[in-house]
Order: C-alpha cells, then sequence, then structure tokens
C-alpha cells in the first residue's frame, strides 16, 4: 500500500541535541521496498526540512510520529470553541515558538493554557528554575475537572505517558506541542491526510497518510541505541500491518468522535496494541542490507551480494581446446606426470657423471631425440649425442652443452666438465602423476589450458554458462546511430562486459516506460540474470523500481559510492534483477563492481574482488568521508591520472579511462605523488 513508511521519533530538546547520534533525539528510520535505513537528526527544523524532502519525492508515503496528536477530549473545545484535534494543532501552531536552534516556548504555552483554565494544570512538569507559577513543577492534580488525564487510546496502551507532562523521563508532553503545531504547519499539503482525525476510522485513499505510532508497544530491534532500534522495529511492524489497523478501532462504541477529538494510535486495536506482525521472511529478501544504515557502504554491499548469490549453473564437458575462459567445474589433478621422463634439456651430450675422469671421451654409436630414445645402455666412461628433449638413455645422467664440447675422431673433449645432472630435466619435476593442477572456480587462462593439457587432459568439465539479459528502458532511449531520442549507450556496452566475463550475454532489447510491456519482456527473458538500465530510482516514471516492487521483490541500495545512484535490486520470479542506474557511467561502474562479482559466483567462479595497485597519483584531490570515491584514471609513467572531471554524465571518460582510482570511505587528502590504489579495467575482466 505504501512505497515509503516513515517512523519519527520526536523530541522536546531545547538546544540542538549531539553531533554524534545519542539517545533520547529525534530518530527517523525510512523503509523503503524491505530495506529499513535510519537517520538522526539534531535539531526538528532538520527533521522537518528532510521529512520534507522524502514526501516530495511522489511515493505513497506513510509519515508517522510518537507523540500524541490529539488531546484528552475537552481541550480543543475549550481552547477553539471546536472539538476537534486538527483545531488544537492550528491554535498551537499559533503559540508555540520553535527555533532552528530547538529554542522553544513550550513551558509557557503550557502555563498559557493552564492559566485559561480553572483549578491547578492540567499541564504539569517544569525545570524548577522557570518562574511559571502556574505550571506546577510536580503532578498537582490526579484529575482536572475539564479533561480526563488520557485518552480513550491511551487507557488501552497503559504505558503510555500522559501528554500533561511536560518534563522529566519519558515524557510526551512536550513534544506533542511542539509536535502538533509542525503539524499543522506540514498539512498543508494539498495530498496529504490525517488518521483518524480527517479521515475517520478507515484505511486512507491520500498519497500521503500522517498518522500517531507508539514505538514502545514492540521490543526493539537490536541497535546501539535504543530509539534506533525502535524506529526500525515499528517500520517493520507497519510494513507488515494489515490494512484493518486503520479500520478496527471503529468498533469503539464512541469512535466517529474520538477520531475526530482525541485521535488514535496505529497500532491500537479496540481491545488493545497489536502483537508486531511477523515480518515477511521469503527469499526475496536475499537484497536486504542491515537495517541501521542510511547510506550503505561499498563493503555492506558486497557482502549482502556475496551471502545472496548461488551458484545456479550446470556442469559440462569440453576439449580442452575450448576451454579457455570457462570456469573450471572440478578440482584436476595430473593424470601423467610432466616430463613423463627425465630428458635433456639441450642439444649436446650425455654421459654418466660420477665415470669420467677428463680428456677425451669414446663416443658410442646411436643417438638420443625427442621421440626418438636410445634403445640400448650407454657404458660407463662414454658420452652420446643427444637432442633436446630426448629421454635420457639408460647410463646418463647429465649433459654437456653442444657449444662446450668438441667432437673429433678421437672422441669428444669438454672445454669444461659440467656439474652433476646438469642440463637434465627430471622426470616429473613440473607435476607428478596425481599432484594438484587447477582448482575448481578456476576461470580458465590460456597458462591454465596449457597446464592441463600438460598434465594428460583432453577434457575439462566446466560450468555451463550464465546466461545473463541485458534490457535498456526509456522511451527518451533510440538504437544506435538512430535519429532524435538518447543512443542505447547500455546495452551495447553492458552486452560487451558480459561477454568479457564469459558469460553468455542475451540482448533483451529496449522496453518503453510501461510497466505491462516491461513485465511481458521480464517474463520472456528466460535467463539466469537480468540486468537492466534506467528506471531503477524511485520517482514516478522509475517503471522498473514499481513493477519489481509491486509484482516482484525490490531492495534500492542507497551505495555510498560515487558515480552512484540507487542500485535496485530485486528478483523476477526468482532471478536476480540488477537495476542499474540509466547513467551510462554510473551503468558501467556499478555493473563492474557490483553486478560482476555477485554474477561470477552464480556462475560458480567463486567470490572475486579486484586486486588494487598502490601507484603514485598525477593528481591533487580532497574528499570527504562517508563515500567511497571510483574515479577514471590510467597509469601514465607510473603515475595515475584522473579523468578531467568527475561528472557522472561524461561518456567520453569510459573511453578515456583504462581503470579506477579507489578512494577509500574515509577522507582523504590526495596531493601528487602520494600513493593512491589503481585498479586497471583488465583486473575488473573489462577489455
Ligand atoms: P533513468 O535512470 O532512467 O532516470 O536515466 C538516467 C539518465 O540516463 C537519463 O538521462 C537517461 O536518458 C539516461 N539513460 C537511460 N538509459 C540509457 C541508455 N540505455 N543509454 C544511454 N543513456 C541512458
Ligand atoms: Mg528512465
Amino acid at each position: 500500500m505504501f512505497d515509503l513508511i516513515l517512523v519519527a521519533d520526536w523530541s522536546a530538546a531545547a538546544v540542538p541535541t549531539g553531533a554524534a547520534p545519542r539517545k533520547d533525539a529525534i530518530w527517523i528510520c525510512a523503509e523503503e521496498g524491505g530495506v529499513e535505513t535510519t537517520e538522526y537528526f539534531r535539531t526538528r527544523a532538520a527533521a522537518l526540512e528532510w521529512i520534507d524532502r522524502q514526501l516530495d519525492r511522489g511515493l505513497c508515503t506513510l509519515l508517522t510520529f510518537d507523540f500524541a496528536m490529539g488531546f484528552p477530549a475537552g481541550l480543543a473545545a475549550h481552547l477553539t470553541g471546536r472539538a476537534e484535534a486538527l483545531a488544537l494543532w492550528e491554535w498551537l501552531a499559533e503559540q508555540i515558538e520553535d527555533g532552528p536552534d530547538n529554542a522553544n516556548n513550550r513551558f509557557a504555552v503550557g502555563q498559557a493554557i493552564n492559566r485559561s483554565l480553572p483549578g491547578t494544570g492540567p499541564f504539569w512538569g517544569r525545570p524548577a528554575h522557570l518562574d511559571l507559577p502556574d505550571l506546577p513543577p510536580t503532578r498537582a492534580v490526579v484529575d482536572h475537572p475539564l479533561t480526563a488525564t488520557r485518552r480513550a487510546v491511551e487507557r488501552l496502551a497503559p504505558t503510555a505517558k500522559p501528554v500533561w507532562q511536560l518534563a522529566y523521563a519519558g515524557t510526551v508532553g512536550s513534544q506533542s506541542l511542539l509536535g502538533c503545531a509542525a503539524l499543522a504547519r506540514l498539512r498543508q499539503r494539498p495530498d496529504l491526510a490525517v488518521w483518524p482525525q480527517e479521515t475517520g476510522f478507515v484505511r486512507p485513499e491520500a498519497r500521503i497518510v500522517l498518522a500517531e505510532i507508539y514505538p514502545s508497544l514492540w521490543p526493539p530491534a537490536p541497535a546501539a541505541i535504543r530509539d534506533e532500534g525502535q524506529v526500525v522495529t515499528t517500520a517493520r511492524a507497519l510494513r507488515a500491518a494489515p490494512a484493518e489497523w486503520f479500520s478496527a478501532p471503529a468498533v469503539h462504541p464512541d469512535a466517529t468522535r474520538l477520531a475526530v477529538e482525541e485521535g488514535w494510535i496505529l497500532g491500537i486495536g479496540p481491545d488493545g496494541p497489536y502483537p508486531a506482525p511477523p515480518a515477511p521472511r521469503v527469499a526475496s529478501d536475499c537484497f536486504a542490507l542491515p537495517p541501521g544504515v542510511t547510506w550503505t557502504p561499498v563493503e555492506t554491499a558486497l557482502a549482502t551480494l556475496r551471502a545472496a548469490s548461488d551458484v545456479v549453473t550446470g556442469i559440462e564437458r569440453v576439449d580442452v581446446s575450448e576451454a579457455t575462459g570457462r570456469i573450471l567445474a572440478e578440482d584436476i589433478a595430473a593424470r601423467r606426470a610432466n616430463p613423463p621422463e627425465a630428458n635433456a634439456a639441450v642439444d649436446g651430450w650425455g654421459f654418466a657423471y660420477g665415470t669420467l675422469s677428463g680428456g677425451h671421451v669414446p663416443i658410442v654409436e646411436g643417438r638420443a631425440a625427442a621421440g626418438q630414445s636410445y634403445p640400448g645402455v650407454v657404458p660407463p666412461a662414454h658420452a652420446i649425442r643427444i637432442l633436446t628433449g630426448a629421454a635420457l638413455p639408460a647410463g646418463v645422467d647429465t649433459v654437456a652443452l653442444q657449444e662446450d664440447a668438441e667432437a673429433g675422431d678421437d672422441g669428444l673433449s669438454l672445454a669444461a666438465m659440467p656439474k652433476a645432472g646438469a642440463n637434465t630435466r627430471a622426470a616429473g619435476e613440473d607435476v607428478r602423476v596425481g599432484g594438484p593442477v587447477l582448482a575448481q572456480g578456476t576461470i580458465l587462462r590460456p597458462g591454465d589450458v596449457g597446464f592441463a593439457i600438460a598434465a594428460g587432459h583432453g577434457t575439462l568439465q566446466v560450468r555451463t554458462r550464465l546466461r545473463v539479459g541485458v534490457l535498456s528502458t526509456g522511451d527518451e532511449i533510440v538504437a544506435p546511430g538512430a535519429e532524435g531520442g538518447i543512443p542505447d549507450v547500455n546495452r551495447p556496452m553492458l552486452l560487451a562486459m558480459l561477454a568479457g566475463w564469459g558469460f553468455a550475454a542475451v540482448d533483451l532489447g529496449h522496453a518503453p516506460d510501461d510497466a505491462e510491456t516491461l513485465a511481458a519482456m521480464l517474463d520472456g527473458a528466460a535467463t539466469d540474470a537480468i540486468l537492466t538500465s534506467g528506471g531503477a530510482s524511485a520517482g514516478d516514471e522509475d517503471h522498473l523500481s514499481r513493477l519489481l516492487r509491486t509484482r516482484g521483490s525490490l531492495h534500492h541500495w542507497r551505495i555510498a559510492v560515487k558515480p552512484g545512484r540507487p542500485l535496485a535490486l530485486g528478483l523476477w520470479q526468482g532471478v536476480p534483477v540488477f537495476g542499474l542506474p540509466g547513467n551510462p557511467v554510473a551503468a558501467f561502474t556499478c555493473a563492474a563492481w557490483f553486478a560482476r562479482p555477485a554474477l561470477l559466483q552464480m556462475a560458480g567462479a567463486g567470490w572475486r574482488e579486484p586486486v588494487g595497485l598502490m601507484v603514485p597519483a598525477a593528481f591533487a584531490k580532497r574528499k570527504k568521508a562517508g563515500r567511497r570515491e571510483l574515479l577514471r584514471a590510467r597509469l601514465r609513467d607510473g603515475a595515475a591520472e584522473v579523468f578531467r572531471s568527475e561528472g557522472s554524465g561524461l561518456v567520453s571518460g569510459l573511453s578515456w579511462a583504462e581503470g579506477f582510482v579507489d578512494l577509500p570511505d574515509e577522507a582523504a587528502r590526495v596531493e601528487a605523488g602520494d600513493p593512491v590504489r589503481y585498479v586497471s579495467f583488465a583486473e575488473l575482466g573489462i577489455g
């Protein structure tokens, strides 16, 4: 029902809370497509600004706060003449001053309300030093004649603190005074409805639904700071909540009046709190990132991909001559020794080292050559003509280089005596029978194939090729070379990258921005994985995201990397879909750094990460902390130079570059000559 669920744990702090995240401050959890991310805010103003931006994204949003969005019956009518919580919000918006630095007048407003009523209270609780005689520092009255202590819904949630209390631990009253005033302004959005004050106890239709929640209803998720864990739990509960949560309180005898005058807590039914619904735990969660991270570090994203990608390919036997680039499916051992027999490494003269005493050595008839072994035995103190690769005849253990010997009528004279065993190769010195040759998962290079052949293999069991489909999306995309529009850079580029990685790259064509066509194309893919480009963000025209979310599964990963846009990962009928950004530079980068390792693991090659090289920088740069930066780069004169612009729109940079400079998550100040990590395109399997 909702694309985005926001759960805010509000705060009435009078000064900005600490720069480092802490408890009793504003925490907001954003749940989107099964991924929870949390944000910490130092001021209400900052939080409201962030919320506004979220609401501007055009998503169907459930926006919730943890303070009472109404007061016990009686107060609204007394202050505004209307028994409506929303009228009280307007009234508070007029009275409350709440600065960008959190400075506010909530205690004075509490006192003013008390003064307008007979007797003591109902508001109480304030710092002792404040001179507010009509706001008692401690609880002064049990039940005020005008209003009850608690709202009807609070009587169903016994641990809820009464809103009349404005200070001391766990209090919510101050948050309600400040919060309702802020909500009065938020409510001015035309596409927002307040449940149930405005909608009644029905499942709302508006694009943005504002509702009250009470995180303490459910045990918090594990998190360093309890408040953070609580907003995560609540967001999960709301995501899994049945629609009845909106409508069930309607059976309360006084439901219509209560909805308007006091409001209600989403998650409390007519008889009390609902247990947190079990989170759906299905395979579609495999791309879920750990909760509690706003921007996912590259390493976390890679670890999640690693855990989520299983081998899906089969096994086939191929001729060694066809095996280069394939993934070996078995550990192989030597079927024969290499070399099979001791042999001569050079052309020269063979003899038994221990039997020579210098001078002229008699030469035996015949010779030993590769493939033509000498059948006899060479007698002691005799030499035989021997050529490279020839098996050493019986009686020979050493070979003198042809250049170091002279053959005459009276035999062989040696200019210098070689060392014992010189110029020979021992049997099995490369590999012995049964010795290890290559390990399963090896992506076979020409050298590997050579070794397998030397070790006696004529065929190898390899993984069937992983079939990876590529689809471009977007109404603006036209075929390469066509007039108008934006040429489809991504599809041919990604197909070429996939082929280079040894996969069977399947062209799935170009999909318009139309959900049904796109769905039909995904249905027809018949591949092991799909790479798409474009339409992967969370906007209105982002059909891929929408489709996966509604009919498949989707996780939007906000990866802390530049160049970066959200990477959408999901399953379509069990097939992993990598929703790459449309921007070709980002598509290229995300494919190389995120899709490639996952696809290689699916293909059976295991998890591989590129090995970098530390080289001096030929550039200077500062970067801030909190995200990895992958700069298009190349090596010149032993140093890494970077492309003239980091703008991710410049496709020319992909052609210019030969690799990436990989700057770490931390802040960095690089000066020319400083060591930086360089990862070549070759290392990423890009030719
Ligand atoms: P999108 O992610 O769909 O919002 O696209 C982001 C940008 O990338 C837009 O400027 C698109 O026109 C562009 N784009 C999307 N797909 C491709 C493609 N296949 N080739 C080149 N540019 C693309
Ligand atoms: Mg698009």
